[in-house]
C-alpha cells in the first residue's frame, strides 16, 4: 500500500501526504485532492494509486513525461500544467516559464529555473538549459514544498527558503554530484530533505554531511 511509504504535514489548507513515487515523481495529497509531479512507471506501479486531479510536469525527458504512467492516473478531469516544452506532447491547463505563479483550488505554485552550469553533452550544451524546464514552489496555506527538478545546484536556491520540504534530485552527470546535494540542503534550509532521481546513495555519508538537524526521507 503506498501509504507505508508516507509522510504527513499539517498545512493551514488541511492535512498534506506526501508519497515519493519513484525516480524524480512524487505524489501529493491534500486532503481529497492529488497532485502528481513527473509520474515515472518504469520505477513505480501505478495501478493502487489515486487518480489525479492534476499532474505537473517539470520537463520532457522521457524519465519525467511518461504515456504509460499517465495511462494509470488520468481521469477526464484531470488537468495538467508544465513549461512550454511540454506543449507540443500534452494539452496543458497553463503553461508555466521560470519565475510564473499559478493558482490552483487555493495553493499557490511558482515555476523556478532547473538547469545544468557544469554538466553538459558532447556538443557542449547543458543537459538542461536554463528556461528548459521548471523546478516548482508549492504553497500550502503556510507550508512550502520546493521540488526541484533536473537541476544542479544554482545560485537561485539561495533565494527560495525558508521551505519546509525539499525535494532534490542526486545524481550524475544529469543532477547534482553529493556536494552539490549537501550545498543545495544548507542554503534551502529545509529540515525535512527527499532524495530523488537517484541510482546509488551512501546514506550514511549524506546524513553526516547535511547534518541531524535535517531529515532525509528515502524513496
Ligand atoms: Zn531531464
Ligand atoms: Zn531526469
Amino acid at each position: 500500500m503506498i501509504f507505508s511509504v508516507s509522510q504527513q504535514f499539517t498545512t493551514l489548507l488541511g492535512l498534506l501526504t506526501i508519497v515519493p513515487s519513484g525516480h524524480g515523481a512524487v505524489c501529493f495529497m491534500l486532503e481529497e485532492t492529488v497532485i502528481y509531479v513527473d509520474p515515472y512507471s518504469a520505477t513505480t506501479d501505478y495501478s493502487e494509486y489515486p487518480k489525479a486531479d492534476i499532474i505537473f510536469f517539470t520537463h520532457d525527458h522521457q524519465d519525467h513525461y511518461d504515456v504509460k504512467a499517465l495511462e494509470h492516473l488520468v481521469t477526464p478531469q484531470t488537468v495538467f500544467v508544465g513549461p512550454e516544452c511540454m506543449e507540443e506532447h500534452i494539452k496543458l491547463e497553463k503553461t508555466l516559464r521560470n519565475g510564473d505563479s499559478y493558482t490552483w483550488r487555493g495553493i499557490e505554485i511558482k515555476a523556478v529555473p532547473a538547469y545544468n552550469i557544469i554538466n553538459k553533452r558532447q556538443d557542449g550544451n547543458p543537459f538542461h538549459p536554463k528556461g528548459y524546464g521548471n523546478g516548482y514552489i508549492f504553497t500550502f496555506g503556510d507550508f512550502r514544498v520546493y521540488l526541484a527538478g533536473d537541476t544542479e545546484f544554482i545560485p537561485e536556491m539561495a533565494t527560495y527558503g525558508p521551505v519546509d520540504v525539499a525535494v532534490l534530485p542526486k545524481n550524475l552527470p544529469y543532477t547534482m554530484s553529493d556536494e552539490q546535494f549537501v550545498q543545495a540542503v544548507k542554503v534551502l534550509g529545509a529540515p525535512v530533505v527527499y532524495p530523488v532521481h537517484y541510482f546509488e546513495l551512501d546514506k550514511e555519508k549524506l546524513e553526516k554531511a547535511v547534518g541531524k538537524e535535517v531529515r532525509l526521507i528515502y524513496q
